[in-house]
């Protein structure tokens, strides 16, 4: 078992780059590749690769706990946050000029790159 220690221990980019990250069910999440932080946001967001090769973005606000591991708390609680609205599916389409997230306009029904400014 892993065991969770409440204490605050200060934290290092040193310390946290290279972490295994694992989910609140036990599994194994990723490694931390980086650590980016947001101008006028509290903590930071931790870059992850997966097992699959894929980087994915974890906010400070869902990790529950950070020692010798980044834990993370249940999905349940990660749905804060003033993200954009994404439509119901599993994977995010890119723009294929610039590979940036595109964006659902509910209102047009497509797809639309803010980078580009233009509906692919
Ligand atoms: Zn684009």
């Amino acid at each position: 078992m892993i065991e969770m220690s409440k204490e605050k221990k200060a934290m290092t980019k040193d310390r946290l780059i290279g972490m295994q990250v694992i989910d609140s069910d036990g599994n194994d999440a990723g490694t931390v590749q980086d650590i980016a932080f947001t101008v006028g946001k509290l903590g930071m967001t931790l870059i992850v690769e997966t097992k699959k090769g894929e980087n994915r973005e974890v906010q400070w606000e869902e990790i529950q706990a950070a020692g010798d591991f980044v834990i993370l708390k249940p999905s349940a609680a990660q749905t804060t946050g003033p993200q954009v609205m994404q439509p119901q599916q599993a994977q995010q389409p890119v723009c294929p000029t610039c590979k940036g997230p595109l964006s659902y306009i509910q209102q047009y029904q497509r797809w639309y790159c803010y980078k580009c400014q233009k509906y692919v």
